[in-house]
């Protein structure tokens, strides 16, 4: 079986389109690596595994996964070092909660092992697309569809699980200004909130963008009961310093498991920092800023890294947070992490994975 899984087939490009990427300035997402590795699922077994041209794909209008949401999918990236190898940041990580994601909409899972094969072959033949700055990084985009072809609301029978990859930039170039949303929610208890999973993104783009028309670039979700306790925001998980304290939110139903986030906590209670992951309301943030005591809000996510946030607006007034430069915990974590992603750091939790 397993030398079954691991065979892989490899379809090169006639050509590279490298050289038409300018790595000085690359915006997030719109750039695409040569290759993407694709398997599929039917027969209750995954097969097919292959290496091809990233491109088109081909499918008929009644595709399940584009009617009735049986989309999945993960967010990850690859450093080029400073010895120049890959490097993988907590990638099994990622597969497991691929498979997390899998079974809460009722879809297969993939073997971890079968993905980071996949994940080796596909970086050693794009190897040149990972980037060699270090605000610069190949982001790593696996994903799942269900790919039968009937109009019932059923799992489908047949799935497509395809992995792509492009070179990235930073996610925000700029501190975030973020809008406490208290009438639109994301996820309830019971829901799907806790996958990666396309309906979750596609039902907040609406409250998102009327925060945007007054200026914000994100939303702070709140509870779907009472909208007083703080979830998260977009596509990151969010963490506040109250005093000398790291605080942020349980994960949950309603909160995705930030591989970021977990990593942030651990490192800060490394560096002896008093982490506590409890309930905020957003009546103690506010007495909190009113104090003088909320010293740094930021968000952590595998796209964003670790994004400051400049302000918070509530119910119109907005909570002004101390000037980037004064916020040297965040910035104390975000240089280790940094630092261990690009092997300028003993990696002493052993996360990181040589792709070479
Ligand atoms: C992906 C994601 C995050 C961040 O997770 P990481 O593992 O740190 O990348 C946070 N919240 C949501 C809703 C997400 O989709």
């Amino acid at each position: 079986m397993e030398s079954e899984i691991m065979q892989i087939k490899v379809e090169r490009v006639a050509k590279t389109r490298i050289h038409d990427v300018d790595f000085g300035n690359i915006p997030f997402g719109r750039e695409f690596a040569d290759h993407m590795f694709v398997a599929d699922y039917a027969d209750g077994k995954w097969g097919g595994f292959r290496i091809e041209p990233y491109g088109k794909m081909m499918y008929t209008p009644a595709m399940l996964g584009l009617h009735y949401g049986q989309t999945i999918f993960e967010g990850m990236k690859a450093y080029r070092n400073t010895s120049g190898e890959v490097m993988m940041f907590r990638p099994t990580d990622n597969f497991k909660r691929l498979n997390v994601s899998a079974e809460r909409m009722c879809m297969p899972t993939i073997p971890v092992d079968l993905m980071m094969e996949a994940l080796r072959e596909l970086l050693k033949i794009d190897d040149a697309w990972v980037p060699t700055s270090t605000d610069s990084s190949l982001y790593i985009r696996p994903f799942m569809f269900a790919t039968d072809e009937f109009l019932g609301v059923k799992p489908s029978d047949k799935y497509r699980c395809v992995m792509f990859t492009g070179p990235v930039g930073p996610y925000y170039t700029t501190p975030l200004k973020v809008m406490v949303e208290d009438t639109y929610t994301r996820a309830v208890k019971g829901g799907t909130g806790s996958a990666k999973s396309g309906g979750n993104y596609g039902g907040a783009l609406y409250p998102t963008k009327l925060a945007q028309q007054k200026g914000y670039h994100q939303l702070l979700w709140t509870d779907a009961i009472e909208h007083k306790f703080i979830e998260e925001s977009g596509t990151m998980n969010v963490m506040f310093q109250i005093e000398g304290s790291l605080v942020t939110p349980p994960t949950g139903d309603t909160i995705l498991k930030g591989i970021t986030r977990d990593s942030v906590l651990k490192l800060a209670a490394d560096l002896g920092i008093d982490v506590q992951e409890r309930r905020i309301s957003i009546d103690e943030l506010k007495s909190a800023y009113d104090n003088g005591q909320l010293l740094d809000a930021f968000g952590v996510g595998t796209a964003a890294t670790i994004a400051p946030i400049e302000l918070i607006g509530y119910k119109g007034v907005d909570l002004i947070l101390p000037p980037i430069g004064q916020r040297k915990m965040s910035q104390l974590i975000s240089k280790e992490l940094t630092n261990i992603r690009y092997g300028k750091a003993v990696d002493k939790f052993g996360w990181m994975v040589s792709m070479n």
